[in-house]
Order: structure tokens, then C-alpha cells, then sequence
């Protein structure tokens, strides 16, 4: 007769060399194991105390609702939702007689009849990189078998029963063969479980190396923590695949959410602004900043009774499921990483909370830096803007904003420098002088006379050219220095300037004041003068004679 492992292998044998996921071998196995012999069937997986992934178990319906009433079931997993017989569950416990077989794993059997194979596999573990290692026993999955009632007559026919078992009923109708056959299809499956479990496991870990090696690349090139944000919550969320991943700025109420990304093949409805009033938030900052959590996984099976906060939030956010990680920036609590999920609560393993957490402190650092680069760069702009104004104040009169008397003598210094004062054409200086200006502050009082100093300055600066500038030589007397400038065209623009204030009265808080003033106009003569300054003392005289001769008039030296 045809082994009945024959009729399972090829489900296994087909598995491996497919590289189906370990999701889909122990999917198939289970049905297969049910069908074959005849009963309900359950797999324990990752039971291995080293095990990164949290225990599962995938078993057919019969076996699940019974396991489901005695509380050792967390949560189905997503999976298990696609209408298959075969469940997958999340393990919330281990069963008393599970842990026995992780003690010491036999073939036994339970006092229901149900059969129980362990898979016990070798590995060498090291102590260190050095170290040879030492082979340990470890137990990743473990075979539960119940006959169904009907069945046990048929499936028993013809086989001898078990002999060899120390129980009083020996292994409750299972007979001999079946047994062993069974042991060959947990050798089979406990290989093929392995070569696909650490297959997945290296292409998992690749994936998350990628990714917190793609963030770090990103996270160092950018200064923009605008950009930092949005470029990790979309890796994580891509990366994780959840249905929606957010940081949220948890320092302010209410809570302000930084960033955003949402499953592109996911209908999701827009965050709710209520769901970030602080007091909702805060049995989460609690577990952050009191408890001192470096994540938090929140799953609504999973839940304590007396966490009411958090099923309120998981509520509040209408989510089946969440992974918070805490973000911290120059030490200071800023808020969190979160992964949502709506449809099905999402189980995170040991490995990808690392990664999380991995990308996590990186985003912190580069929030970190991203803050110090922008408080930098707003302390050198002040600066910056200090200093011109500082600079402005050293060249600039405060009352007419024209240039002030030592810029006029630092341009009267340089003019005579030896270079320039041999030039071929001549410069000419203008001075101006306003008329009966004590007259003026006696009538209308000395804070008019400082707005017709204003007034009368602007008009000066709006009749020269941009390069040109006029000097306040004193209270209201003006120099203006025109380079390159013979006298004739000097004094026009002597007799432009005296025209632009006489001509139209200046406005003042007391009304329109008229006002004139007096010119008096030299150009640089090499022969006669030996310095700027002696310029400006012949346009000085013939200021002088402008106003001896009446004033409102331009003269020339
Ligand atoms: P003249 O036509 O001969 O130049 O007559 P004047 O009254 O303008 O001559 P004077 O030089 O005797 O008077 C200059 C006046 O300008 C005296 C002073 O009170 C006034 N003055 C100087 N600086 C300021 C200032 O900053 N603000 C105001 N409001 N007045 C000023
Ligand atoms: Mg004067
Ligand atoms: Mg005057």
C-alpha cells in the first residue's frame, strides 16, 4: 500500500522548489495533512524561544473555534480573511501541553486523543563569530492531529494499532503506519520549513537594509525638515506596506500631524482634526515619556481590559491596528512615528520593529540636524542684517539718510589720492545752504525744521543720478561731489537742484512751507588746489557770495 505521506509531498516538494511564501507551504501542508488523514489539523510555527517571529498558528476550522474558546488565539491574521478553510492565527499563549513539547519535544498524545508531532531540527548556534558553535535542538513547528468522529473506523481499517505507547490507550486509534508516515511528513515539512523561513528572512532583512540604508542616504543629503518628514513616513509606509503612516508633532495641542502617506490602492477618508486633541493623545505620550516605551505596538484583540485610553484612541483613529515609535530631536520628546492599519490588525516582528526603530533614530538625527542648520542660518541672517544696519549707521546721517560727514570725508580723502587727483577730467563740488533756516525754526519750531530737512534731502537724492550721492556736511548745509564733471555742467546742476526746491513748497505736519536755498560751486584745479578739501572751501566762498549777493541763487569759484 501507498504511503500516505506520498499523497503530502508533493505540496511540500512543490513549495520549496516554487519558493512559495512560508505563509503558503504551511497553508497547503495544513489542508493537505486534514485531507490525507482524514481529521482537523493544526500547525504551531515558530516556537523556537530564539525565534524572531512571534508564534502563529495555521489550522483548519474545526480545531480553531475550539482553540479560539480557550484564549490562546490573539488575532487572525490578515491573511486569513481571503476565504480559505485554513486560518492563520496570531498565538496570545502557548498551551500547557506546547509547553511541555518545548521542554522536551515527543510524539504524544493529548487526553481529547488528539495526536501531537513535534518537527525538531539541529542548528549550530555560536556563541561568537570565532566560536565553532554547538548543535542545539530547537523545535519551530509542531503537527496537531484530531481524528474526526466519522472517520475513525474507516481511516483505522486495516492498519495495526500502536503498540509502542506508554499511554493505556495507545495513541487513541492512530495506528502505527499512520504515525510514522507522519513522522516522515514532519521531516519533509520541518526542512522546507527552514529552507523557505531563512530564504524570506535574508530577503526581508535585504529590504529592510535597502531601506534604512535609502533613508540615511536621504537623510543626509537634505537640510529641509519639511522634506525629511515627508520622505520617511513615505518609505516606512511603502516599505511596511500598512494603510497609512503619519509623524505627528506631539508638543503642541492639538497635536499637529507633520506628514502624511496613504496606501495608494486604499481608499482612505481624510484625518479628522478631532483626532488630534492632546488629552487623546496623551496615555500614548504617557507610555513615551513616563514608561519610557521605545514603541508601541496597540492591536484592539490584544488589548488589556484596563487600557481604556488606548482602545479609546485606537478608536478615536478607527484603526484595527498601530506601531508607535517615538521621535526625539535634540532630546527633546517631539512626537511620534505611526503605522496604521484599518482592515486587519497587523502584527509586527521583532525584525521590522529594529528596522522602524532604525529609521526612527535616523530621522531623528537628521530632525536634529535640520533644526541646528535652521537655527544657524537664522542667527547669521540677523547677523547679517545687524551688521548692514550697524554699517548703514557709520555712513548714514539718522535724520536725512543722506551720507554723513565722515563719508564725505573719506571721499574727499580718496579723491586726493595721487592716482586719482591727476585724472584728465576734474571733479566738482557743490554746496548748498538753506536760507534763513533759523527763521524757519523760529516760526514753525525745530520738529518742522527737521521735516523740511527730510523733504529737502529727497529731492536732492530724486535730482541726482543713483551713483551720485549728496552729503549733510552740517545742520542744513549739503555737499554733493560730481566726478568727472567740468564747472559749466556743475553749476547746471546747481541751478536743477535750486529750482526743485524753490519751485514747489514742501510739505510739512504745519502745512506747505516755501523754502530756497543757496549754491555755491567749484571745480578741482590741480594747479590751484593741492587737495579735495580745498575744493570744497572754494565752493564754501562762493556759497558765501551766493547768499551776500541776496541768496536763492547758485555761484561759482
Ligand atoms: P542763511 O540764509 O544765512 O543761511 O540763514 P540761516 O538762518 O539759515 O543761517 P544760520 O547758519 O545762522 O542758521 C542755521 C540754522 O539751522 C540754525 C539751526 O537752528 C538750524 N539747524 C541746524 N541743524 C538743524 C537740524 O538738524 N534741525 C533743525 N530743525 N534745524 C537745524
Ligand atoms: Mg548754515
Ligand atoms: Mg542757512
Amino acid at each position: 500500500m501507498k504511503p500516505l505521506w506520498r499523497d503530502i509531498y508533493p505540496w511540500i516538494g512543490g513549495a520549496v522548489f516554487n519558493l512559495d511564501s512560508v505563509d503558503s507551504l504551511l497553508r497547503h501542508t495544513v489542508a493537505a495533512i486534514a485531507d490525507t488523514y482524514a481529521s482537523d489539523c493544526a500547525i504551531w510555527v515558530g516556537l523556537e524561544s530564539h525565534a524572531a517571529a512571534t508564534p502563529f498558528l495555521y489550522t483548519t476550522a474545526g480545531l480553531s473555534t475550539e482553540l479560539a474558546a480557550g484564549e490562546t488565539l490573539a488575532a487572525a491574521h490578515p491573511d486569513s480573511l481571503t476565504g480559505s478553510s485554513i486560518s492563520q492565527f496570531h498565538l496570545k499563549d502557548l498551551p500547557d501541553w506546547l509547553r511541555e513539547q518545548q521542554e522536551n519535544p515527543q510524539i504524544a498524545t493529548l487526553s481529547q486523543g488528539d495526536l501531537i508531532i513535534p518537527v525538531v531540527s539541529r542548528t549550530r548556534r555560536k556563541s561568537s563569530p570565532l566560536d565553532a558553535g554547538q548543535d542545539v535542538r530547537s523545535l519551530p513547528l509542531v503537527i496537531q492531529l484530531r481524528r474526526r468522529e466519522q472517520s475513525l473506523t474507516t481511516a483505522s481499517l486495516g492498519h495495526t494499532p500502536l503498540t509502542n505507547a506508554p499511554s493505556s490507550e495507545p495513541w487513541h486509534g492512530w495506528q502505527a503506519e499512520e504515525v510514522e508516515s507522519l513522522e516522515v511528513v514532519a521531516s519533509q515539512l520541518g526542512l522546507a520549513y527552514s529552507a523557505l523561513y531563512w530564504r524570506h528572512w535574508l530577503e526581508q532583512s535585504r529590504r529592510q537594509a535597502a531601506l534604512v540604508g535609502r533613508i540615511a542616504h536621504l537623510l543626509n543629503s537634505s537640510l529641509n525638515s519639511d522634506e525629511i518628514v515627508e520622505r520617511i513616513v513615505a518609505e516606512l509606509g511603502q516599505g511596511f506596506q500598512c494603510d497609512r503612516c503619519i509623524l505627528v508633532n506631539l508638543r503642541v495641542n492639538p497635536a499637529i500631524v507633520m506628514a502624511t502617506w496613504d496606501h495608494p490602492h486604499r481608499r482612505l477618508e481624510l484625518f479628522q482634526h478631532h483626532r488630534m486633541e492632546a488629552t487623546l493623545w496623551q496615555a500614548v505620550i504617557d507610555l513615551f515619556l513616563q514608561d519610557g516605551a521605545s514603541y508601541l505596538t496597540i492591536a484592539r484583540s490584544e488589548l488589556e481590559p484596563d487600557s481604556e485610553a488606548l482602545l479609546d484612541w485606537l478608536n478615536q483613529m478607527e484603526a484595527a491596528s498601530a506601531l508607535l515609535i517615538p521621535l526625539f530631536v535634540q532630546s527633546d520628546f517631539l512626537g511620534t512615528v505611526c503605522l496604521l492599519s484599518y482592515q486587519q490588525e497587523r502584527i509586527y516582528s521583532v525584525d521590522e520593529l529594529q528596522t522602524v526603530r532604525q529609521v526612527a533614530d535616523h530621522a531623528a538625527i537628521a530632525l536634529t540636524n535640520a533644526q541646528h542648520y535652521q537655527s544657524l542660518w537664522h542667527r547669521q541672517e540677523a547677523l547679517r542684517l545687524q551688521n548692514t544696519s550697524l554699517q548703514q549707521e557709520v555712513i548714514r546721517d539718522e535724520l536725512t539718510q543722506l551720507m554723513n560727514r565722515r563719508s564725505l570725508e573719506r571721499e574727499l580723502a580718496q579723491l586726493s589720492s595721487k592716482a586719482l587727483w591727476t585724472c584728465e577730467t576734474p571733479f566738482s563740488v557743490v554746496m548748498c545752504d538753506i536760507d534763513y533756516f533759523k527763521l524757519v525754526n523760529d516760526t514753525y519750531g525745530h520738529r518742522i525744521g527737521d521735516e523740511i530737512l527730510q523733504n529737502l534731502a529727497l529731492r536732492l537724492r530724486q535730482q541726482l543720478r543713483r551713483d551720485t550721492p549728496a552729503y549733510r556736511y552740517g545742520g542744513e548745509e549739503f555737499v554733493i561731489i560730481l566726478p568727472e564733471t567740468i564747472l559749466n555742467r556743475a553749476v547746471t546742476v546747481a541751478e536743477r537742484l535750486r529750482y526743485a526746491i524753490r519751485s514747489t513748497p514742501i510739505k510739512t505736519s504745519a502745512g506747505l512751507v516755501e523754502v530756497t536755498a543757496s549754491f555755491g560751486v567749484a571745480q578741482q584745479d590741480p594747479n590751484r588746489d593741492n587737495h579735495a578739501w580745498d575744493v570744497l572751501q572754494r565752493s564754501d566762498q562762493a556759497l558765501y557770495e551766493a547768499k551776500r549777493q541776496g541768496r536763492d541763487r547758485v555761484k561759482a569759484s
